[in-house]
């Protein structure tokens, strides 16, 4: 099966991860996309999400928690503000995240920066499904 060189770097961690790998579907600010070897250039911004890679047979899940991908044929290079493996992923800390977001939208406060807490909700979310947590 052929393969595309996935490398995810975030300014704090350097690569978090690089492989060849099969596929990978991620989520673009214009919705899904799915990424297989010899894929068209790209440039495109990404959201907070669960990115799924596929390789060698097995599926596996990244969180992203937003930022640039550029797509060559034979190579996907993704710059993240932040991205975790599972094992990374703190599941207490993104739990109290999620809850902080949450109260925060809830309270209709004039004050509240909404996107902010809409992102910050969003990538608590990502987190947890990543380590298959039911969202609360
Ligand atoms: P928090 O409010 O808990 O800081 P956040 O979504 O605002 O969450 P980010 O700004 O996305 O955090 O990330 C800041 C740094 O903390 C990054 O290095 C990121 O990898 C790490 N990080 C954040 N949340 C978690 C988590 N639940 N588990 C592991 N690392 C995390």
């Amino acid at each position: 099966m052929s393969t595309i060189l996935l490398e995810v770097a975030t300014p704090d961690k350097g690569d978090v991860y690089k492989n060849g790998i099969n596929m990978l579907i991620t989520r673009s600010i214009v919705g899904e996309l799915g990424i297989l070897p010899k894929h068209a250039r790209l440039l495109t911004e990404l959201v907070p999400h669960a990115m799924r890679i596929k390789e060698g047979g097995s599926e596996k899940q990244l969180f992203i928690s937003g930022g640039f991908m550029e797509v060559t044929p034979d190579k996907i290079t993704i710059l993240a503000d932040a991205a975790e493996n599972p094992e990374d992923i703190d599941v207490e800390r993104a739990k109290s995240a999620y809850k902080r977001a949450e109260e925060r939208l809830s309270k209709k406060n004039p004050d509240i920066d909404i996107d902010r807490a809409e992102a910050a909700l969003a990538r608590a979310k990502a987190r947890l499904l990543v380590k298959g947590v039911p969202i609360p």
